[in-house]
This record gives structure tokens, sequence and C-alpha cells, in this order.
């Protein structure tokens, strides 16, 4: 379907409009546009510019998916006209995208234009840029066959993943998993990773080398982000310490895992400290339970803005900010705004961890308040977090079914707004990585063609024939066989 040359017009991209650099979509030579507003019949000419002053997307289905506005001066020929982009009410935009050498060169409104061979046309089929999972744990993952949680509860799936380091972590094992993971995340499209690893004693030197060396395999592919994992009182050890220096020396992110305890602030305090001695970016675990006393996003908080920290904070899960009452959310949502929080949730996990009692239909569906996170300008991004093993005894590193999935359990849809960004360019900015998640001039072609022509259609099938673009080449995105996973 795509043909392997070096310069190509993808026609007719459904584009949800929030994931379009729209600074550089906003200006197009009006000779080469296909079809600008002046040029329409003054019936549609008047649908477009009541659209526009109504900043309502064009009712009439007759109607072209965009505007193009009054030309500025200078001759037609070299004048710029702005050209805004009228999304359907599901934000996408329809539009044209040019491939030259693998990177985009121009995207234009679509039109009925044809342009000359070689050009396919994607009749209106949604395309997304690659996604970015900026929360899993790629050394767990992939045990659940030998490991599986015998209840499905937090407390035996923490002791089953210790029980199945102990015995099996060593290299080759962690490689092999890590090594599927990132096989299976790169086939359904994802460009960036940001792991957990756990890191206690010898096993940070096992699972941090052996993600270096796959970072390194995979570098042209996909960037991979590692976060050191364990408890926040490690940090106030010499092993905690050594370990900062370590996260330092590979260029990785400091993190754990943060529990409401009389000596929290302090252990906080270590945390920030070796952080900012060492200009590392942080990444907690924060109150991943139902319990409303559990205010350890608050205290991280707190805790940044006590220590005027600089760089990225990230804090996932959140679950008991849902359970708590409304004066405390709002004094946690105040400071996380105020230290410039990025909130990441893992819906799949939560839903399959939180409220589980054997023999007890669950109640709530464990997620935090994403809704509320976000009207609050704070950014909120969805991630896979764990994929077979004890904390999530499913996944296949697909960010599609994340988003999916995050759509049924927090309601998403209604409007989609721009929550297609929480997998993709917020995801994208909060780890730093400012040119990934996101369709623009200049920008790799890095990009996910689906079938399927709106919303409903993308999240009612597995999308399993979608062709990923990597610099604007299909790759071959065959799964792994589980039976590498055998011994
Ligand atoms: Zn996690």
């Amino acid at each position: 379907m795509i043909p392997i040359v070096d310069r190509y017009w993808l026609k007719n991209a459904h584009v949800p409009a929030s994931l379009i650099e729209s600074d550089q979509f906003a200006t197009q030579t009006l000779g080469e546009h296909p079809v600008s507003a002046n040029r329409l019949p003054q019936q549609k000419r008047f649908l477009l510019t009541q659209a526009l002053a109504d900043n309502l997307p064009i009712q009439n289905p007759a109607a072209p998916r965009f505007c193009g506005g009054v030309a500025t001066a200078g001759t037609q020929s070299k004048s710029k006209i702005q050209n805004r982009m009228l999304p359907t009410r599901e934000g996408l935009t329809l539009v044209d995208l040019e491939i030259v050498e693998g990177a985009i060169a121009r995207i234009i409104p679509a039109s009925s234009e044809i342009f000359p061979p070689p050009s396919i046309d994607l009749r209106r089929g949604i395309v997304f840029p690659c996604f970015v999972d900026m929360h899993a744990h790629l050394d767990k993952g992939h045990i659940w066959e030998r490991s599986p949680n015998p209840d499905g509860t937090f407390d035996r799936a923490l002791a089953t993943a210790l029980t199945d380091a102990r015995q099996y972590w060593q290299a080759e094992d962690v490689y092999r998993r890590m090594e599927f993971g990132i096989k299976c995340s790169y086939a359904h499209g994802t460009k960036a990773i940001r792991t957990h690893i756990d890191s206690y004693g010898e096993q940070a030197d096992i699972s941090l080398g052996t993600f270096k060396t796959l970072q390194q395999e995979w570098a042209d592919r996909i960037t991979l982000q590692a976060v050191s994992l364990v408890t926040l009182d490690y940090y106030q050890t010499p092993p905690g310490v050594a370990l900062a220096d370590k996260i330092a020396e590979i260029g990785g992110i400091l993190g754990g895992v943060a529990y409401m305890h009389p000596e929290l602030d302090r252990q906080l305090d270590a945390v920030f400290s070796l952080a900012q001695e060492r200009g590392l970016d942080l990444d907690f675990h924060a109150d991943e339970n139902g319990d409303p006393n559990s205010i350890c996003l608050q205290r991280i908080a707190a805790a940044a803005l006590r220590h005027q920290f600089s760089g990225q904070i990230i804090c996932g899960h959140c679950c008991s900010l849902a359970v708590q009452p409304p004066e405390v959310v709002s004094q946690t949502l105040d400071l996380v705004k105020q230290a410039g929080i990025g909130i990441v949730s893992l819906p799949m996990c939560n839903l399959y961890l939180q409220d589980r009692k054997s023999g007890q239909t669950p109640y709530w569906r464990g997620i935090t308040k994403v809704h509320e996170i976000k009207q609050q300008g704070i950014a909120v991004t969805f991630a896979s977090d764990n994929c077979r093993d004890p904390f999530y005894g499913f996944g296949d590193g697909d960010v599609l079914e994340v988003f999916n999935q995050a759509v049924r359990i927090a309601h998403l849809d209604m409007p989609y707004g721009d929550w297609c960004c929480s997998v993709t360019k917020t995801a994208a900015d909060l780890i730093g990585l400012p040119k990934v998640g996101r369709i623009g001039v200049g920008l790799p072609a890095d990009l996910i063609l689906f079938k399927a022509r709106y919303f409903s259609e993308l999240l009612s099938r597995p999308q399993h024939d979608r062709i990923v673009l990597r610099n604007g080449k299909p790759i071959d995105a065959t799964l792994p066989d589980y039976e590498q996973l055998d011994d």
C-alpha cells in the first residue's frame, strides 16, 4: 500500500486536530493550496465564515472540513492565507500529508485535487503520530505463566513479583522479557517508552545494565528511558545514594514508591536533594490505593515547592485522590499545579488491582480524577503500566488499547476533545521529547495509519491491521511469538 519511494502523498487522512503542530499548519501558500475559501461557492463561504465566527464544526455534510481565511497583501501566487482547520465534533481534521525523504514536508487541507502518483488515498482513515508509553515495567513483564497472581490483589502482586525476581531475574531472563516487551510496543506503533526498573541492591546492576544494552540496541527505533523503583526510605541509606549516582551515570530518572509514613517528608527531602544535586528528573508511584488518608501526592507537591525543584516531576497512579473529600482534592491539585507536576494514570492496572476482594464484585474503577486534574490545567496522561505480570495479568504494550480502555473507564468520549494527546503529545512533552507524539512539518513521518475513519470505528476493533510508518516507511509489525519466552 505504501510505496517505497522518497516522495509521496497520504491523501484524506483523518488526523486529530490537537496533534497537528498548528503554528506550522496555520499558513499555507495560496498557490499551493488545492482549494481556498475564496474559490468556494457563496453559500459554502457563508457556512465557513459562520462556523469560524461560532468556533463550531461545520454542520453541512457537503461542506469541506477546513476553512481558508482572508488573503493578506501581496500577489496571489506569493501571498499567504491563514488556514484554520475546522475539526469534526470528534476533533478530527481531514488533511493531505506530503512525505519527503522520511519526513513530513507539507500538511494541507484535504482536497479533491488529484496529485500525481505516488499518492495513497486513505479515505478518511485516522492517522496518529507514533505513541508514547510513559509508564511501563519492562523488567517485570511476561512472567505471568510462571508467576501468576493467585488472588489478584496488590499485596499478592508485590510478594509474587519479589519471589520471581529472587529466583529468575538474571541478565539473560531480564533481557529476553524486556526485549519481548519492546518488540510488542514497537510493532503496535510506540516510539518512546519510559520504564520503571526494580532497583534494590544487586538487581539494579543486572536490570539497569540490561536496560542500557537494550537502549543502545533499539536507539534507532525506540527511545527508552529508565526510572529507578525502590521505596523512598532506600534513598536515606548509602545504597540509595549509590543508586542515585548510578541513575545519573546512565542518564535515567530518579524514582520510587511513596507510602504514607511518619518519615515521608524526610524521605522526600532526601530524594529531592539527591535529584537536585545530580540534575535528575523525578518520577514517583503515589497513592496506588483506595485509602482516603493516602495523600502522598500532596506531600510530594509540597516537597517540590519546599525544595524549589526545577526538574520535571511525574506522579503515577494517584488513585486515592478519587476517594478524598473535595477540599482535600482542591488543596492537593493547587499544590500539584504550582509544582508543575504531571500526572500519569494507569487505567488498566488500576481497574485490575483496585477494589479487589475475594468473592465480591468491585465497585470503583480505581483511576484518579483525570477530568478534574485536566480542568485545573495540569498535564494528565495515560500509560500501560504492567504487562502480563502479577500486577496485571494481561496486556501487549499496545497504547491504542490503553487509550481505548481509558476512554471507557474514564468517559473520555463526551467529548473526545484533545484526549488523544494523553498518549502522544502530552506524554512526550512530560518526558522531554518535544518532537515526538505530534504531526508537524519537518518532523519524521512516524505515523500510525488506521482503516477506521471515526473514533467509534477506531475503538470498536483491535486495529491489528494498522500500518506503522517509521521515517515514512512501513515497518514489519509482526508481533513476537510467545514461544520466544520459553526456556
Ligand atoms: Zn507502575
